[in-house]
């Protein structure tokens, strides 16, 4: 089946391409405000958060530079355990730099606070996050996310650039995954 091939493989879309479209539209016009005057560096975090990193970077009318981390969590089936490792590191040296993180999704947090502090020994001048998703009744630390896109329930979800086995990244809208496409069915 192709990743296109929807509603099938998705129980429902919870969040469609016009809301993802006007929220990242209302996230930048707060961004172009608090950082006026100012020097503004994205950190993408690959690779969940390519399509909104490229929304959100299209939309702001600020100029900014783009950079890449690639990190994998350490865990137990999906659980994630805060041991995080660098995959891919930045290119770019942060000493006095405005460091805006975009995420795609913040599920427990532990990924991103291990991120936000490895971040911070670099000695940027701020450290701040955008996250398309927060998932609240997940969370297991405490991060202050300056821009959240949406609130979700605790539901696995993809789209968007979220992926399941790498799959459905390129659904333009995020939806819930239907459980029989992760359930093995019995022979
Ligand atoms: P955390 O450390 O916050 O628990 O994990 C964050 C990472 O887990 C995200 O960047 C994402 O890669 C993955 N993740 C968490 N929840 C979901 C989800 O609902 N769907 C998908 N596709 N990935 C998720």
């Amino acid at each position: 089946m192709e990743p296109r091939d929807i509603p099938e493989d998705l129980t429902e879309i919870l969040i469609s391409e016009e809301q993802i479209r006007t929220r990242l539209a209302e996230l930048s016009r707060r961004i172009e405000a608090d950082y006026a005057g100012k020097d503004l560096l994205l950190v993408g975090v690959l690779k969940g958060a390519v399509m909104v990193m490229a929304d959100l970077a299209r939309e702001l009318h600020h100029p900014i530079t783009m950079d890449w981390m690639a990190v994998s969590s350490y865990g137990s089936g999906t659980e994630s355990s805060g041991v995080v490792r660098i995959l891919k590191d930045l290119d770019t040296d942060l000493s006095g730099r405005n460091v805006l993180i975009v995420e795609d999704i913040i599920d427990s947090g532990l990924t991103l606070s291990w991120l936000l502090a490895n971040l911070n020994t670099r000695g940027p001048a701020s450290v701040e996050i955008c996250a398309l998703l927060r998932k609240p009744e997940a969370a297991r630390v405490d991060i202050d996310v300056k821009y959240v896109g949406f609130e979700i329930p605790n539901k696995f979800v993809v789209g968007y650039g979220l992926d399941y086995a790498e799959k459905y990244r390129n659904l333009k809208s995020v939806g819930i995954l239907a459980p029989h496409v992760y359930t093995p069915v019995a022979a």
